[in-house]
């Protein structure tokens, strides 16, 4: 069996106008006009690298299709999915909530493919026809909540994906292991109060959105202790963030007993990334991929649909695409890193004791997610 593999090159032409960094160009002010962060660029030189590794051929394609409005209401509020199609209407285009989630003309039928997308490759997962899967997908949807849009997010096609799990293929218990160096905090929204989606989220302290994602943040009602996150300080890297997968995340998912696992993956938590301060390598892309996809055997007949996120840097965010990828699929692309001899130092730095002191305060809220299935 293949790893399945969505993507669409409508995704790379989502517009997301001229800015500097994430700030909408505004000469008189001094913004120069560049290419936003969050363009096309990056995510399809990342498509271009899984093509010249020659990733994509051991892969097998499904195709995109858009998401029916009914699909889309399952996580979204009627109000918002409908001001995304008012402003992607315009000639201009418009913003899907926040001021920061930039929407160009036709960007909310982009938008809808992608989340359609994703739905068609949970359900290929779900038949047990493929191994598990990845979706290349822009715009990206993990800080997107029911009635707006966030941080670049437009459908949040995580939340999408464990619903349409639930509803229209008879999964009970999802999981959502969120490995963007953000806040997963439109997933956590979403399912705050439910007891049959745990959240797990694993990311930079107080970066994005600014104060979200602490560990004091565990549900509420029926859902209290199925939320988790570890909000890693500036600066932690691979140890730190091996160490939480090996004593939050791992342990969570066996205590939990998910049916399938989805993973908002981004690249931002790499050492050159612009948008965050975490310090990853290629390989630790590779290694989380790695114990998710053995976590998932175990747990779950393997099914585990990966969802891209962030990631920024040009340069090194295509290259932990080829490293996770090689986690999910369990085999090596025929180049290796090429910045592995530059970033050894970032690999073999030691977690830091305060690094350490979070990841073991998140450890101590597993046992508190109720088993009811199994105390593992
Ligand atoms: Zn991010």
């Amino acid at each position: 069996m293949a790893t399945g593999f969505m993507t669409h090159t409508l995704f790379f032409w989502h517009d997301t106008g001229t800015a500097a960094l994430m700030l909408p160009a505004d000469p008189m002010a001094g913004i120069q006009p560049d290419a936003h962060v969050e363009s096309g660029h990056t995510k399809r030189r990342g498509y271009e690298l899984l093509d010249v590794t020659g990733l994509l051929d051991t892969m097998h394609r499904v195709p995109a299709r858009p998401a029916r409005i009914g699909e889309l209401l399952r996580v979204h509020t009627d109000a918002y999915v409908q001001r995304v199609a008012d402003a992607s209407a315009r000639p201009r285009g418009g913003d899907a909530g926040d001021g920061f989630t930039p929407l160009g003309h036709g960007s909310a039928e982009i938008a809808r493919l992608a989340a359609g997308g994703v739905l068609e490759l949970v359900s290929a997962v779900a038949s047990g026809n493929l191994t598990n899967g990845y979706a290349l997908v822009r715009p990206p949807g993990h800080h997107a909540t029911a009635d707006t849009g966030m941080g670049f997010c437009v459908f949040n096609n995580g939340a999408l994906a464990a619903r349409h799990a639930q509803i229209q293929l008879g999964l009970r218990r999802v999981a959502i292991v969120d490995l963007d160096t953000h806040h997963g905090n439109g997933g956590q929204s979403i399912f705050w109060t439910d007891p049959n989606v745990l959240h797990v989220s694993i990311h930079e302290a107080g970066s994005f959105p600014p104060d979200s994602g602490w560990i004091e943040e565990t549900g509420a009602d029926a859902g209290e202790g199925y939320t988790i996150n570890v909000p890693l300080p500036l600066g932690s890297g691979h140890a730190a963030w091996i160490y939480a997968m090996r004593q939050v995340v791992l342990p969570a998912l066996h205590r939990f007993q998910p049916e399938l696992i989805i993973v908002p993956i981004g690249y931002d938590g790499g050492c050159f990334e612009p948008l965050a301060r975490q310090a990853l390598v290629v390989d630790s892309y590779r290694q989380m991929a790695s114990l998710l996809t053995r976590a998932a055997d175990r747990l779950c007949d393997g099914r585990l649909v990966a969802i891209s996120e962030g990631g920024y840097s040009s340069g090194m965010a295509p290259w932990c695409g080829v490293g996770f990828v090689e986690g999910l699929t369990g085999r090596n692309g025929n180049l290796s890193d090429p910045y592995a001899g530059i970033t050894a130092g970032y690999a073999a730095a030691p977690m830091l004791p305060h690094q350490q002191d979070v990841i073991e305060r998140a450890a101590r809220l597993v046992p508190r997610i109720p088993a009811t299935v199994s105390a593992g």
